[in-house]
């Protein structure tokens, strides 16, 4: 009695955007991301950031737009730490879902906030249907402040939980959090967001494909068992490569390093370059059983797009 349909193209079971239900009676309705894991076909999800300012909104739609063109599973939509750009985060969401057609998935972060802020936001995404939350503490400031009312992620899930029936994601990382004593201590805390209620975690980026089957096989002891979705950061600037291992401490193998130290000087190369160096990353995980990826697309659809076909027949299973 339970079917799964594809509004853009009618082919049952199809992966991609625009995944519905149509239960006994014949009513059709949206997805949650924790249902569309759950059909078992191969996912891929991109991620856009909302714009920082008002005059940046539009081409943010825009983009947001032709990457949706590209049906996604789902596409979320980056949460500003500090407020600033938090506000965007529920528009650029509601924009992927009403006029695109694609399941949004909207990013929160708590420790710069305050339990009114959270409940406010909760109610927004409620109002437009937005039914899948990325839950995150968020960095804490660089301003010497101290967190207010939330200190980690957990707390948020749980929140998050008795508020509605909202499909809850929290973040995950294959090389320990930055802040972690070791990783053994980091996954504790991992399966506390689990327990907490989390449906699904995604990965930190990351570079070498070996951290991430040892992290996966270390949430299958650990028993963590929500899906797993492995995050994949195309880098196509050399700069782009500082601020990645400044901001998340990850490893870049010796064929990584070795493509930069060649390409690193001319842009084109370089972007060319990225691109499929996390194509084949992404190859490499789907032949190893992992079906489930996100791409942090950062706004680029040349890029969702230039990954999207490279792997055309490789998904569409
Ligand atoms: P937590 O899970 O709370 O963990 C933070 C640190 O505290 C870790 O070191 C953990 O080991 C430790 N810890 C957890 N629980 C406890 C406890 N009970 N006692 C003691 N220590 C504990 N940032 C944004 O600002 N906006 C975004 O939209 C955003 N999206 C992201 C999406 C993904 C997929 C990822 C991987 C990260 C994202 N971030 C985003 C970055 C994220 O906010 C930072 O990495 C942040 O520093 C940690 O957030 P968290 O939710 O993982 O925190």
């Amino acid at each position: 009695d339970r079917r799964i349909i594809n509004a853009c193209s009618g082919n049952p079971d199809y992966w991609g955007a625009g995944a519905f239900l149509d239960d006994a009676e014949g009513r059709e309705r949206r997805l949650k991301i924790r249902e569309i894991l759950a059909v078992g076909k191969p996912t891929l999800s991109f991620e856009v950031f909302p714009p920082k300012t008002e005059d940046a909104y539009d081409s943010v739609e825009k983009a947001a737009a032709k990457i949706a063109k590209l049906k996604p599973s789902f596409m979320s939509v980056t949460y500003g730490a500090g407020g600033g750009t938090s506000d965007y985060t529920v528009g650029i969401a509601s924009a992927i879902k009403e006029e695109y057609g694609v399941t949004p998935l909207a990013h929160l972060t708590c420790v710069s906030s305050t339990r009114e802020k959270v409940h406010h936001v909760l109610g927004e995404l409620k109002e437009r249907g937005i039914e899948n939350v990325l839950a995150l503490r968020g960095d804490i400031p660089q301003d010497g402040s101290t967190p207010k009312e939330y200190h980690y992620a957990s707390e948020l899930i749980r929140e998050i939980k008795k508020a509605g029936d909202f499909c809850i994601g929290a973040a995950c990382y294959p090389e320990g959090h930055v802040e972690s004593a070791n990783k053994s201590v980091d996954m504790d805390y991992l399966k506390q967001k689990v327990e907490a209620g989390c449906d699904f975690v995604t990965t930190q980026m990351f570079f070498d494909n070996e951290i991430f089957y040892r992290f996966k096989e270390n949430c299958a002891i650990k028993g963590i068992d929500v899906p797993l979705i492995a995050g994949i950061m195309p880098i196509t600037n050399a700069n782009q490569i500082k601020r990645s291992v400044e901001l998340s401490g990850c490893a870049f193998p010796k064929k990584f390093m070795k493509i930069l130290e060649r390409f690193g000087e001319r842009p084109a190369a370089m972007k060319q370059a990225g691109i499929i160096y996390a194509t084949e990353q992404i190859i490499d995980l789907m032949a190893n059983g992992q079906n489930h990826i996100h791409i942090y697309t950062m706004n680029k659809p040349d890029v969702a797009e230039a990954i999207t076909k490279g792997l055309s027949e490789i998904i569409n299973e």
